[in-house]
């Protein structure tokens, strides 16, 4: 879950939640004061899901991308 972060105006509190995405639209309450918070946008999604796909193999370039041998069945140097 990503973290997100919230700031309330009434006390100048600032604090973090964890909170699911369709939590989102839900109004944060104050630790302190148990007023409304207001979600800070700035460092949004530092925890989101990431869409790339797998890296890359690390290895040289005598590697083959199933063994980290330099010499295997599909190698094939
Ligand atoms: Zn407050």
């Amino acid at each position: 879950m990503p973290i997100y972060e919230y700031f309330c105006p009434d006390c100048n509190f600032k604090f973090e939640l964890l909170r699911h995405q369709t939590q989102l639209n839900e109004s944060a309450s104050c630790p302190r004061c148990h007023n409304g918070a207001e979600r800070i946008f700035s460092s949004f999604a530092s925890f989101s899901k990431s869409d790339e796909g797998p890296s890359a193999p690390i290895g040289g370039s005598s590697s083959c991308s199933s063994c980290s041998a330099t010499s295997c069945d599909t190698c094939q140097i």
